[in-house]
């Protein structure tokens, strides 16, 4: 790879952070791992908070690091290494602001209203959802009414190609992970059989990594990509267009694994986000439908892993329909996602997330050395 390989990666891991946020994307969900309950779980991009109420010409600690998360995602400009991002609130940022609320469904105010914020705050996929000046999101979301088609994909529409519609994934980096190897086998060939279920395409794990389309591994921190992993929350995840094949996890967060570790601060479930990589590397970017697998953002302590009609219609679109496809399941948020089983299997490996983040942090540790 080399060429424009820098954006793709930038567009990939935008998508794969998810957030939890007091707005959650699956409106009514059960909640039981409050985000609020938990203050003391470290979160890198808690600090939004304190920008509450932050607009046009204020200027208050911190804003340096938005525009850097809003660059992050594609909302702004990288800033010149000569001159760092101010913590003024410019023009420049209340466009980024205002792009984000609409890419969100929030009110397309500029300014970082408690909502905003709390989205913001929210665990999310690291790939950008704005790519090369390009939103991946559709900016008209709640103009688009019945009929809707809020799935898209990555600039020129990259896809793998008619000859390739059997695909091999191999799970090549687990020492970062204390999940076991049977478990990622079984998280991870449901994940694809979510896909492979609506399409013509087939996936099969390979002996190997030189036999392998994909690879999917654990990391902490940076990891050899140009896109570090942050620790805890923040970014989650983040998987390259086709036919890169790369999907990276972030070995630090408290994954939770056919329902084991669920009750960890912080739980995050490794299957929901899996499915939402996958979409990656097949070549959907973002979409603006909150309950759709290809939305940016996933709460703490939840189970996302069905298809949304809008996903089935973005990847149909590209990879045809499987025959046998029976089509998605009935559209209430209790069946299109559900709170994780928090009591199976937690009690018999306790801590099992928690593992993992110490095993980061050591790997951080040495990193700068
Ligand atoms: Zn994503
Ligand atoms: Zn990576």
């Amino acid at each position: 790879m080399g060429k424009s390989a820098s954006a793709l990666l930038a567009a990939a891991m935008a998508a794969a952070a998810m957030v939890f946020v007091a707005s959650s994307p699956v409106a009514a969900f059960p909640v039981a791992g409050v985000p609020g309950a938990e203050p003391s779980f470290p979160n890198p991009w808690l600090a939004f908070q304190n920008l509450s109420g932050c607009h046009m010409g204020d200027e208050r600690d911190g804003l340096a690091r938005l525009k850097d998360y809003l660059s992050h995602f594609g909302y702004l400009s990288e800033a010149p290494t000569s001159s760092p991002f101010s913590d003024a609130f410019d023009a420049e940022l209340e466009a980024a602001v205002a792009t984000y609320q609409r890419n969100f469904g929030l009110n397309a105010t500029g300014v970082l209203d408690p909502p905003t914020v709390s989205q913001m705050v929210a665990p999310r996929c690291g790939v950008a959802d704005v790519i090369n000046g390009t939103s991946t999101m559709d900016r008209n979301a709640s103009a688009a009414g019945h009929g809707r088609h809020l799935y898209t994909y990555f600039p020129g529409g990259p896809m793998w190609p008619p000859f390739r519609r059997e695909l091999r994934y191999a799970i090549t980096a687990t020492a970062a992970t204390s999940i076991d190897r049977a478990t990622l086998g079984a998280v991870f060939a449901r994940a694809f059989a979510r896909w492979s279920d609506a399409t013509t395409l087939r996936f099969a794990e390979a002996a190997s990594e030189s036999d392998a389309d994909i690879t999917i591994g654990f990391y902490a921190g940076s990891h050899g990509d140009g896109e570090a992993f942050d620790g805890p929350l923040g970014t989650l995840a983040h998987a390259f267009s086709p036919t890169d094949g790369r999907f990276h996890l972030d070995a630090a967060e408290a994954w939770v694994a056919d329902g084991q570790g669920g009750d960890a601060p912080g739980a995050v479930d490794l299957e929901s986000v899996a499915v939402h990589e996958i979409g990656h590397l097949l070549g959907l970017g973002h979409s603006s439908v909150q309950g759709a697998i290809m939305y940016p953002t996933i709460r703490t302590g939840t189970r996302k892993v069905d298809l949304e009609s809008d996903d089935v219609q973005g990847i149909q679109s590209l990879y045809g329909t499987n025959p046998n496809f029976k089509g998605v399941a009935p559209t209430s948020p209790s069946t299109s996602s559900r709170e994780m089983d928090s009591s199976a299997g937690a009690s018999s490996r306790p801590g099992g997330g928690f593992a993992a983040v110490v095993v980061a942090v050591g790997l951080l540790l040495l990193l700068p050395l």
